[in-house]
């Protein structure tokens, strides 16, 4: 689609406008375009579901690449599964609960796509879906093949040489754990209902923003009770708030901008380190319209820059 709308693509629903979006349709589909892509001047960028980005209020001056339902086959063989990258992650957790594979239940409350997932090593409870991973194929910004084992992707808290490489995940080999149906499925709803309980559901959001630091997390807690005790908790700017329920979370009220919410970002980040001395990292990332890709936190600080 060409002058695509980025709002329907990001999950806090702001930004601006991409030159063009495409959704290939299998794996060689996506490294052809980006083969294709690369003898063009055309910046380019591939994103899963957006759950985790922020575009900019300038859009996309770009080629988005988008990673979805349409590349989402399985094969099951029990107790290994090889999935496309774009199969969305509940709907992968819910098959492997269904068929007896043990894992990945942590993850039943992700909404992403599973390449976005496995790409920074996600997950919850201090899980992620690394552990299970086996074998990781896809290309690199060129359409150029790989394939990695889960050794050479070094899988840590949030990240993977998948991450620090640009490296796009087009499909992954798994190996489970064989178990009963019923016990997991009984775990899924409990931490469904946990979430629900403690994250926004309703609001526009990208989940938690901020990363936990190890060393931080000794001292000061979470970025949630961080953010809380330095009083931002429910803190609002234009449309963007740091969610009562979860201070960590930051919401569209419904008419947020892109700008809104990088100026609570800077806000927070600033006021937790003034208290604290600790600077909490965006997880989140920002996309610039040249297709610059980095946390959000940075792209925070030149925008308080640029607009004090
Ligand atoms: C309500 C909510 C709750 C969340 N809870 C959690 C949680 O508990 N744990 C957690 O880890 N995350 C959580 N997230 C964040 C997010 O869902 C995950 O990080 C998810 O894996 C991102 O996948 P995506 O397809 O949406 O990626 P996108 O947001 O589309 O992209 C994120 C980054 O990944 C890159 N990317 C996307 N697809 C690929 C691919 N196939 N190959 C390589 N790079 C790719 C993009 O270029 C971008 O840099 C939550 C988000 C929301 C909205």
């Amino acid at each position: 689609m060409a002058d695509a709308d980025l709002r329907q693509y990001g999950r806090w629903r702001t930004g601006g406008r991409a030159r063009l979006v495409v959704e290939p349709g299998s794996v060689g589909g996506v490294r052809a375009t980006l083969a294709y892509l690369a003898g063009t001047d055309l910046p380019r960028l591939v994103v899963g579901d957006g759950s985790n980005i922020l575009f900019d209020d300038r859009g996309f001056d770009g080629v988005l690449v988008r990673i979805g339902p349409r590349l989402s086959a399985l094969r099951l063989n029990a107790p290994y599964v090889t999935a496309e990258a774009g199969i969305w992650v509940p709907r992968f957790v819910r098959l492997l609960g269904q068929r007896g594979l043990k894992g990945l239940e942590h993850a039943i409350g992700i909404p992403g796509t599973l390449g976005g997932l496995v790409m920074m090593n996600g997950g919850s409870r201090r899980q992620g879906v690394g552990s299970s991973t086996v074998e990781v194929r896809g290309c690199d910004m060129n359409g150029v093949p790989f394939a990695r084992s889960q050794a050479d992707c070094a899988f840590r808290y949030r990240g993977s040489t998948l991450q620090d490489d640009g490296l796009i995940v087009l499909e992954a080999d798994f190996r489970f754990e064989t178990a009963e149906p019923g016990p997991m499925r009984r775990d899924m709803i409990s931490i469904m209902v946990e979430r629900r309980r403690k994250f926004p559901k309703s609001q526009p959001n990208c989940g938690s923003v901020f990363l936990s630091d190890p060393r931080m997390y000794k001292v000061v807690g979470p970025p949630g009770a961080a953010i809380e005790r330095a009083g931002l908790k429910g803190r609002r700017i234009g449309g963007a708030q740091s969610s009562p329920l979860h201070a960590n979370f930051i919401v569209n009220l419904g008419d947020a901008r892109s700008a809104d919410i990088l100026s609570l970002i800077h806000l927070i980040r600033t006021t937790v380190h003034d208290q604290t001395g600790f600077w909490m990292d965006a997880e989140v990332r920002h996309i610039a319209p040249n297709g610059t890709v980095r946390p959000a936190h940075e792209a925070a600080a030149e925008h308080a820059l640029l607009t004090a």
